[in-house]
């Protein structure tokens, strides 16, 4: 077998390429506000409740119709996937990697497809949507071979023993409940999904409801490749109604969350109440906020800098867990990566993502429109507004980049996760006044230090508290199998998604030791 390797972005520069994009949102265009029923427990249902998925960029356009999912149906999806457990479990490990091949191989085919439904249904600019359908893709060819190198590692590694064979065996658990997030609606589910899959587990997934249609492509394309419909239950409903009542569930083994520290942290303490009829601990594996930092030393290529600070902070309108909301400075460059970022923030076009200019595309919704003008107003009252401050003319949630100088490191917009395109700027004394104000956060996710100084680069490293540490680069971006991602503190288990040690969580090794 080939060794894993990303798979690589999109040229566009490329005619046919882009012209093979532009039929494919096309024929993504001809598809907007289909219905879409559910499908649990190997039948069709058509609910009278729907989830109406709409255009971020466009709130007069729906997306598409899904049927909602209540807790009667949730109890029927969380007894078809634990009955299918014991069928999937025992299916080989090679075969169950084989789904994940075919699926990566007819996702890689419909690449620009999927990439069309992440424009209109999560928002995301071209390049990011591109981006995203790649990550899943690699999310798959990455996880299909770790598990094929966790089983050999269950005998290599043991110490051998005269008179005895030992081998270990890493079993699946049970019923995962995979919470997926909004941000990465295509590629954050797939990962969670299949990596719990591929390890012999069943799954019950609830996508986000705000998209909705982009899970239920992916799933129906797992299964086309051979991953049986009752081992992946997917479905769609609120976080209060399914997503609490499938976490408290006695049949469910394990939860993995990717989505808002308040909400992780209910689940997490949900999860480790025991209710009658459970026979184990549950695990949780989850991935939660950031409020991310960029440091820059004196000596460092400011422009670049400046480059890397945007690019994290905007990226996205900001809504990426690893987006840069605080930019740390020292006294000696601050005010020139101040104007230059507040100079490219300003130049960053700001309309529908389908327009071939647009360089930022709006937020997911209006309650997040909402939140995050609320922290724009609050900022100019804690900081002073260089870039942005406002909301964007259209028929979507768009907002203006916006840059707030001089704030203090323990003000609300320093320390709360605002999940929009707002960047903090503060400055620092020296390297170590820096460090202190970037650790001095409740969350740990990613940051990044921009510096030519090697002395504190090593500081960094022992002394910046992250999961996701770059140096010289921005913090957004991680790639499968390249940078592992995952976060301390309240930034969740640093369960390290596209990481070597990520399908053991999924698993529970067996040692067997027979006497020859
Ligand atoms: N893995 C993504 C990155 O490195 C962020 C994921 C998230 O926002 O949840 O940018």
């Amino acid at each position: 077998m080939m060794p894993y390797r990303p798979e690589p972005f999109t040229d566009f520069g490329n005619e046919s390429e882009e012209s093979r994009f532009k039929q494919a949102l096309a024929q993504v265009r001809t598809q907007l506000g289909r219905e879409y029923p559910l499908f649990i427990a190997n039948k069709t249902v058509d609910t009278k409740r729907r989830i109406l998925s709409v255009n971020p960029s466009n709130f007069n356009q729906v997306v598409g119709s899904v049927s909602l999912a209540d807790a009667v149906l949730a109890e029927q999806a969380i007894q078809t996937a634990y009955s299918a457990y014991a069928t999937w479990s025992g299916v080989s490990l090679e075969s169950r990697a084989d789904c994940l091949f075919r699926a990566a191989a007819e996702l890689r085919r419909r690449k620009h497809e999927f990439s069309a439904w992440l424009m209109v249904e999560a928002g995301k600019v071209r390049a990011e949507a591109d981006g995203e359908t790649a990550e899943a893709i690699d999310f798959m060819e990455y996880y299909g071979r770790q598990m094929l190198q966790l089983a050999q590692r269950g005998e290599r590694e043991l110490i051998g023993m005269d008179g005895e064979r030992n081998r270990l065996d890493y079993l699946g658990l049970g019923v995962g409940i995979i919470i997926a997030p909004w941000n990465f609606p295509l590629a954050i589910l797939a990962g969670m999904t299949t990596a719990a899959l591929v390890a012999g587990n069943t799954v019950v997934v609830k996508p986000s409801s705000l998209t909705p249609v982009i899970a239920i492509k992916f799933v129906e394309l797992l299964r086309n490749a051979g991953i049986p419909a009752e081992a992946v239950q997917l479905l769609p409903g609120s976080g209060k109604e399914i997503g609490q009542y499938l976490t408290a569930h006695p049949l469910t083994r394990f939860i993995s969350f990717t989505g808002s520290k308040d909400v992780g942290l209910h689940l997490h303490e949900l999860s480790s109440r025991q209710v009658p009829g459970q026979r184990w601990l549950k695990r949780f594996v989850g991935e939660l906020g950031g409020k991310d930092a960029i440091i820059v030393d004196r000596d460092a290529d400011l422009e670049q800098a400046a480059q890397g600070i945007v690019a994290s902070a905007f990226g996205y309108s900001g809504q990426k867990c690893s987006a840069c909301s605080r930019a740390i400075v020292h006294r000696d460059a601050y005010d020139a990566v101040l104007k230059r970022c507040s100079e490219l923030a300003e130049q960053l076009m700001v309309e529908d993502v389908q327009d071939p200019s647009c360089d930022m595309g709006p937020v997911i919704n209006q309650s997040a429109y909402e939140s995050i003008l609320g922290y724009i107003h609050i900022a100019k009252s804690e900081g002073r507004i260089t870039a942005g401050g406002s909301a964007a003319r259209g028929d979507g949630w768009f907002i203006r980049p916006t840059v707030v100088a001089d704030a203090d490191p323990g003000s609300r917009i320093m320390q709360e996760e605002i999940f929009g395109p707002v960047l903090a700027f503060t400055k620092a004394d020296d390297f170590e006044d820096a460090l202190r104000i970037a650790n001095f956060s409740d969350y740990g996710l990613t940051g990044s230090v921009y510096t030519r100084n090697r002395k504190n680069i090593e500081r960094a490293r022992d002394s910046f508290a992250v999961g996701n540490l770059y140096i010289n680069r921005k913090c957004t971006g991680a790639i499968v199998g390249v940078h592992p991602f995952g976060g301390f503190n309240l930034s969740g288990t640093d369960s390290k998604a596209g990481g070597p040690d990520y399908l053991q969580l999924f698993t529970q090794p067996k040692l067997t030791s027979e006497r020859l």
